[in-house]
């Protein structure tokens, strides 16, 4: 994904209305904390992590590679042992170079006759360009991606568990997307930047959807959700299209307890999947993205570099990350 810039004077203004809204927000939450009943089944932390470690053992998982397949194939296979009734969405897309990509959507559905649906999502290739490693040599080697990639859809896979274990009330949708992190890489100032490069596979659901006319209630996407004391600030396309989804989110973790992970302040603007969605097709949507507002890029330091590998990957910050989301579907009615 891509961090924007946004304006200095619209970060400020928006840095005021949040700096003012989020003192009463932590003095009504701080009320709930301690005394919040969970509704929702233990989300376990150790099968999402060997989810995880599984989709990295696959190898880079770069569009139109033998590993991108074998990948998509064991995650086809994981969703049907769950009970999801599982589409595949195949289709070429053009990447920002004009590499044809054979895309591939992955979308798992539960209780299909239900109307009222919630949208889980993520990505699953892994990114063909370490542009941000140190070593400029390894710029255009690709990188594993155990937290870009592998650690969403670790999260969702387990959440894709639990439901066949018992059924939430509303219909869930659960969509793998695919090529979102083939966007124009660091070293290239060629190119053509007019168009979003980046996302493609969910450009091209949110312009194609499984089922005509698609509809869900709102939708949250888990991106990079895996770091050890990772930090998730609200996403600011999120808060703003999003409003009570991201509310919703961030006063669950907290009611968890999980505050720490779930910071009540304004992240950056970051180009991801729920951007195309909330878009095309009119769904709120809230992207759960680390952010870290002391690093240059605001992601973590591996960062579309060699670097980001199962070391990064931590059990708690996947329970905080699962169990929240859980929690949210399952007080849904
Ligand atoms: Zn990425």
């Amino acid at each position: 994904m891509l961090k924007l810039k946004i304006g200095t004077y619209l970060v400020s203004v928006l840095f005021l209305v949040v700096a003012c809204s989020s003192k009463t927000t932590t003095k009504n939450e701080n009320s709930t904390q301690g005394v919040y009943k969970k509704v929702s089944p233990e989300f376990n932390q150790d099968s999402a992590y060997r989810y995880i470690d599984n989709q990295v053992g696959f190898g880079y998982r770069v569009p139109n590679s033998p590993e991108h397949v074998a990948c998509g194939d064991y995650l086809v296979a994981q969703l049907k042992h769950f009970g999801a009734e599982v589409i595949e969405q195949k289709a070429e897309v053009k990447a920002y170079d004009g590499t044809v990509l054979n895309m591939r959507n992955i979308i798992g559905s539960y209780n299909v006759d239900q109307a009222e649906r919630i949208l889980l999502f993520a990505h699953w290739d892994t990114r063909p360009f370490a542009d941000r490693d140190g070593n400029p040599e390894n710029h255009r080697k690709p990188i594993l991606g155990a937290n870009d990639g592998a650690s969403g859809i670790g999260v969702l896979l387990e959440i894709a568990r639990q439901i066949q274990l018992k059924t939430p009330a509303l219909g869930i949708d659960i969509i793998f997307f695919d090529a979102e992190d083939y966007g124009t890489p660091a070293f290239d100032d060629d190119t053509d930047n007019s168009q979003n490069w980046w996302c493609l596979g969910s450009q091209y659901w949110s312009k194609n959807p499984h089922t005509p006319n698609y509809k869900a209630r709102y939708g949250i996407l888990l991106d990079m959700v895996g770091a050890p004391s990772a930090t998730f600030y609200k996403e600011q396309y999120s808060d703003v299209y999003a409003t009570d989804v991201v509310r919703k989110i961030w006063g669950t973790a907290y009611s968890l307890g999980y505050g720490k992970y779930f910071i009540n302040k304004k992240g950056g603007a970051i180009i991801d999947d729920h951007v195309p969605v909330i878009e095309n097709r009119n769904i709120p949507c809230a992207n759960i993205v680390q952010f870290d507002p002391n690093s240059s890029l605001g992601f973590g330091w591996y960062w579309h570099t060699m670097n980001d590998d199962m070391k990064n990957i931590n059990r708690e910050t996947l329970k905080a990350v699962g169990q929240t989301v859980m929690e949210i579907i399952y007080k849904e009615k």
